[in-house]
């Protein structure tokens, strides 16, 4: 199926009918921002994790592992430059009450002319748009400006709705003349104010302003905050990183596209230490190439990641240069992932906030210097997010009785994919067929999360575990018992079956995921 067919909402249905993904507190009417995973989204993220730290951790000399706490000294917060500066630009509608991020927001100008031959163009005013708006909508929201403005039998010139500007940079005068993305009337939209996005809490027994501490908006300052430890306890050495997946949280405006923006999700960060005279430049190429590489190798097409290499003059001061990657999800090419190279920003921050040495040591040069970071940043729910996409899929099979029906599967790579196996007795009333199939589960179970399904008609459980992602259905029948030990292994994406000894079902299976 053609990406661009599939929506969001095809994804939220699909996750929350098959039990991937629910909406936080949904029995109290929901809670926006927040998400939980079912029972086959936990095994979905877990896979993802485990693939991510198997590829960065274990498989490699280099990195080493970390698991830092949630809440820390604030003074780590002011160190890295949260407290001070952690917030997004926002603007709310007086009109709809809603609220969005202002650098989420662009303007276009609108123009109409009225129908009559010879008349002249007019800007009658701007509609405001959030970055992901087709231009379909776009130009209904220009419908909806003419028509509040009362001006009949005109019509919109659509080539004006390509200039694009940041709503940022609007003059406050015209605000008066622009559309909210979701108003009726325009000069709903307040001027730009500055919304922090860290959760505040208290720790201790005062809750004042002395007690304040926060959740952490980030992964990445728990491992600067242990980089010392690390150092002076293992056996690293520049070059070298540290890994670290855990939860983070924002207080984002406007949490939407699903799981993509949420404010409470998980990152998977790694700093790479590397010495301030290293070629930063040829790292950092590398850093992107891996972690491309590392999302093909979990399902995601490479045509459909692409690099967002950010301007000069848009990267941090002390940032020497930051590439994201994009991929094309259903709500459009977003940022999937950010490979920043940081200079030795934080570490000189901590080093002056905690007043202690933070220098490396560098034997063979028998120099010491603050080793600078390339920080690859991966967002777990959007890896989870694009590997849906990616194995989001329709098309047409035969059924029992022969016809050709619609049929939903995820393609899933095997070794991300919830279940690896399920195994089906043909009848479920003909104890041989069920006994023979348990013993051929419980040994599966003992090596891969398998599924087991006894009821309904064989073709229904195929598709059932198609929509779900299951690669291989194993299926005992009666030529098992009676003839030769023979199951069937039935292929999810070519829906082709092959007969295998039963007792080399677990062989065959691990020979398929690589793992022989
Ligand atoms: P954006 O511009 O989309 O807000 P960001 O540039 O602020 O993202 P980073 O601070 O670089 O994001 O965070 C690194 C990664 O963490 C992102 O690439 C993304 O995968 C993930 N991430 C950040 N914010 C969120 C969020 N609110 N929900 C889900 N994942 C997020």
């Amino acid at each position: 199926m053609a990406k661009q067919l599939l929506t969001m909402e095809t994804l939220v249905t699909l996750c929350k009918r098959r039990g991937f993904v629910f909406q936080s507190s949904e029995i109290y009417g929901g809670y926006a921002g927040f998400f939980d995973f079912g029972p086959l989204g936990v095994e979905l993220k877990n896979n993802i994790k485990r693939a991510w730290w198997q590829d960065f951790v274990h498989g490699r000399d280099d990195i080493v592992g970390l698991d830092s706490s949630i809440i820390m000294h604030p003074r780590t917060w002011e160190a890295s430059g949260h407290v001070a500066g952690f917030a997004d630009p926002m603007t709310d509608c007086r009109e709809t009450k809603k609220r969005y991020r202002a650098d989420q927001i662009f303007v276009s100008p609108v123009t109409i002319v009225e129908m009559v031959a010879g008349a002249v163009p007019e800007m009658i005013g701007s509609v405001a748009f959030m970055e992901d708006a087709t231009a379909d909508e776009i130009v209904k929201r220009a419908k909806v400006l003419r028509d509040s403005l009362e001006k009949k039998n005109c019509k919109v010139i659509e080539e004006k709705l390509a200039e694009k500007r940041e709503f940022d940079k609007v003059p406050e005068a015209e605000l008066a003349t622009i559309l909210g993305p979701d108003a009726t009337k325009p000069g709903s939209l307040t001027p730009a104010r500055q919304f922090k996005l860290m959760f505040e809490t208290h720790v201790g027994a005062l809750q004042d302003a002395s007690s304040v501490a926060y959740l952490r908006p980030e992964t990445a300052q728990g491992i600067f905050n242990n980089y010392k430890n690390v150092l002076d306890t293992g056996r690293v050495k520049v070059p070298f990183g540290i890994a670290q997946i855990g939860k983070a949280f924002r207080n984002e405006i406007t949490p939407r596209n699903f799981l993509f923006r949420s404010r409470e999700f998980e990152q998977m960060e790694i700093e790479y230490f590397i010495s301030p005279d290293a070629d930063w430049k040829a790292l950092h190429r590398k850093w992107i190439d891996t972690c491309i590489d590392w999302y093909v190798s979990i399902g995601l097409p490479r045509e459909g990641i692409k690099e967002d290499v950010h301007p000069q003059e848009k990267l941090a001061h002390y940032a020497k240069a930051c590439t994201d990657l994009t991929f094309q999800f259903p709500h459009g090419q977003q940022e999937l992932e950010g490979i920043a190279v940081r200079g030795n920003f934080d570490l000189t921050q901590h080093q002056q906030y905690s007043g202690k040495n933070l220098e490396y040591f560098d034997e063979e040069k028998k120099t010491r210097y603050l080793p600078h970071v390339i920080e690859p940043s991966f967002g777990v729910e959007r890896a989870f997010l694009a590997v849906l996409t990616s194995a989001y899929d329709e098309d047409e099979v035969p059924n029992d009785k022969g016809v050709a029906e619609k049929r939903v599967l995820l393609r899933f790579a095997p070794k991300v994919a919830p279940y690896k196996v399920a195994v089906f007795p043909l009848l479920k009333n003909k104890p041989e067929l069920v006994e023979r199939a348990d013993r051929i589960y419980k040994r599966l179970q003992k090596r891969w999360s398998a599924f087991w399904d006894a009821s309904g008609a064989i073709g229904r459980r195929y598709r059932r575990q198609d929509e779900i992602g299951t690669p291989w259905c194993v299926t005992i029948d009666f030529d098992t018992i009676e003839k030769d030990g023979s199951v069937t292994i039935r292929d999810r994406d070519t829906t082709k079956q092959v007969r295998v000894n039963e007792n080399d079902v677990v062989a065959w299976i691990a020979e398929k995921m690589g793992e022989n």
